[in-house]
């Protein structure tokens, strides 16, 4: 729980693009105050023009979407980048990265590693279709060898759950399935210093259990024993949950990001969207073609600038930033992002 004296201050997350919309897709999101990054997808990273050295070694975890090239090819640049560090890095994609990585690791000689300074470490998981996760992990203690780890199900897709944050998957088809991503902070109860004091009350234990009645959802009425400052023998030695509610406490609500790439506009992709999408702050969210050439689009499993709007509009959503255009409109970005924009406003 945390004890705030003024303005709460929930942590922030920090995306930003990896490369142009016409380059392959990536987003880079910093954990600003847990000086660690998230990538979502590994196309190519570019020359780690925009993603600085010192950018890539904050990653802990990467979550790809597929396996096509232009999702995955930037493996080995990450690779590069990260060995010989003292790293264990995190990856999240969907069923058949485990064996993915496996054959990228094995298509290099390791008779070396023992001599590098420090030991990279991938821990990779897996999610499929029905919700079950597989875990692997390679390091270079082992010059990379698999070693096979648990299998569980998943509760509601999450496949990343820690105590500030956690990350959805949704499984989305595009000819092959295809995941999507929803990074979300976990709501913050702040209690608030002064306000308890200037009720009279003392800073203490029985703020966790008034904490953990609100999370249970305890009734209003339910009384709830409190410390007060001073002795004070003749106030009551318990209050009502609900007026402690009232005064001393607010819920931060925690950000949420989601990431859609390559997926056709079909209903039970429209469905799994909206509900994974559902009052984000931002979608990011491809727009490859323009709704002119919506049967291309069709024919290769990918969203039009207005479906993607139209799918930001339906989640509701404050936000949606386009990405992932197809390079026969080189030159017209912008007529992407508008006829995005308009659908996402206006319908
Ligand atoms: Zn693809």
């Amino acid at each position: 729980m945390s004890l705030e004296s003024e303005q709460s201050t929930p942590r922030h997350f920090d995306p930003t693009l990896v490369n142009d919309p016409f380059d392959d897709p990536g987003l880079y999101v910093d954990l600003v105050f847990e000086r660690r990054a998230l990538l979502f997808d590994l196309g190519d990273l570019g020359d780690l023009g925009r993603l600085a050295p010192r950018k890539l070694l904050r990653v802990s975890d990467v979550f790809v979407t597929h396996l096509h090239m232009d999702h995955f090819a930037g493996f080995d640049q990450l690779l590069r980048r990260l060995l010989g560090r003292e790293k264990i890095l995190g990856v999240h994609g969907p069923a058949g990265i485990i064996d993915a990585i496996e054959h990228k690791l094995k298509a290099y000689t390791w008779n070396l590693i023992e001599g590098y300074e420090g030991n990279l470490t991938f821990h990779v998981i897996e999610i499929d279709e029905a919700g079950r996760l597989t875990a692997a992990q390679f390091s270079g203690h082992t010059r990379f060898h698999r070693s096979d780890g648990e299998r569980r199900q998943s509760g509601d897709g999450i496949i990343l759950k820690e105590s500030g944050i956690q990350v959805h998957a949704a499984t989305l088809d595009h000819g092959v399935p295809v995941l999507a991503f929803a990074l979300e902070e976990r709501a913050q109860i702040n209690v608030w210093r002064n306000k308890v004091e200037a009720m009279g009350l003392a800073i203490g234990p029985w703020l966790r259990a008034f904490k953990e009645a609100t999370l249970r959802g305890a009734d209003d009425d339910a009384l709830v024993d409190v410390t007060w400052r001073n002795g004070q023998p003749e106030k009551s030695p318990a209050l009502p949950l609900g007026l402690l509610k009232k005064e001393i406490m607010q819920i931060t609500s925690g950000r949420k990001i989601v990431y859609v790439v390559d997926c056709a506009f079909t209903d039970a992709n429209v469905e799994k969207i909206v509900r994974l999408a559902r009052g984000a702050d931002i979608l990011f969210i491809e727009a490859t073609f323009l709704d002119a050439d919506a049967e291309a689009a069709a024919m290769r499993h990918h969203l039009t600038a207005r479906q993607a709007g139209t799918l930001a509009r339906l989640a509701g959503v404050k936000r949606v930033v386009t990405l992932h255009y197809s390079p026969r409109y080189k030159g017209q970005g912008y007529r992407l992002a508008q006829e995005a924009q308009d659908a996402f406003l206006n319908g």
